[in-house]
Formats: C-alpha cells, structure tokens, sequence
C-alpha cells in the first residue's frame, strides 16, 4: 500500500491519481450504479476529495449532475466520467459536500511488470448495500457486511 494508486480511462486521456488510501471499500447494487456500469454492480472505494489528483491535458472530463429528485439523499450527486471514451471516474455526492469522491475500482492500473497485489485485490470491499436488487448468480463476498439497502 506504500506506492499511491492511479487510474486511467479506457482512452487513456485522463489520468486519477490517487494521494491517499482508501477510507473505505463497498461493491453497490443501486440502479443508479448499475446503469452507470453497465452491469450488475460498481465497486466504489472512498476517498477524500482532495486526495483525489485529476490529470485531463485534452480536457475530457465531463459531469453529469444526477438531479436531487433522483438521489436517495435528495441533495445532488457529480458523476464524473471521459467525455471522449465514455469511462465512468467517480462520483461526488454533494450531501456530503463534495468532500467525498467514490472512485471506480475498475480505472485503477497496475504498472506493466508489477509482481505485488493489484489494486483491485488491495481495494477488497468490506460491504455491500443494496443487495436486494443483486442477482441470484452473483454470491456475497466472504466477510463483507451485506445491506439490503443501505446501513
Ligand atoms: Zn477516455
Ligand atoms: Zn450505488
């Protein structure tokens, strides 16, 4: 865990670094994640905002504010994602003031070479919410606390 993580859209063009570890891990089973997916659930790990390093030199990156209708929290939430690939980054929900971003495991990278423990096995998710709409193939991970919904 010594050397910081860093992501990459599938177009390449923006890079997340990230200057911190994770305060937490949790796979999501939320119709908003999976839409956002394009499956069944979205492992999102926790960071401070301001950790969060963006790098965007063609500046892709795009915001899609999900209305405060549509939130669980009913204040609005930022998804960030590359305009150009399509690649979903993080999300921001404004409830918590932006101070939080929920970063998508599956940007993360893993130098060519790299012998140790990827950063999808570091970022192991210790929870799961929403479990309710999770299909019947998909089993719960050993020792994450299962939510029907949220906690
Ligand atoms: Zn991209
Ligand atoms: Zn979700």
């Amino acid at each position: 865990m010594s050397e910081s993580l860093s992501g990459t859209c599938l177009c390449g063009s923006i890079k997340v670094k990230l200057n911190s570890t994770a305060n937490h891990v949790g796979l999501c089973y939320c119709s908003d994640c999976q839409k956002s997916a394009g499956g069944p659930y979205q492992c999102n790990a926790m960071f401070n905002s301001s950790d969060v390093e963006l790098e965007d030199p063609k500046g892709y990156v795009k915001l899609y504010v999900v209305p405060k209708e549509q939130t669980l929290s009913g204040i609005e939430k930022q998804k960030w994602f590359c305009g150009n690939c399509g690649s979903p980054l993080f999300v921001r929900p404004m409830s918590l003031n932006g101070e939080k971003s929920f970063i998508k495991t599956g940007i993360l990278d893993t130098a060519p070479g790299f012998q140790g423990t990827s950063p999808l096995d570091q970022l192991k998710p210790t929870s799961e919410i929403f479990t309710k709409n999770r299909p019947s193939y998909v089993k719960p991970i050993d020792d994450a606390a299962q939510f029907n919904t949220v906690p």
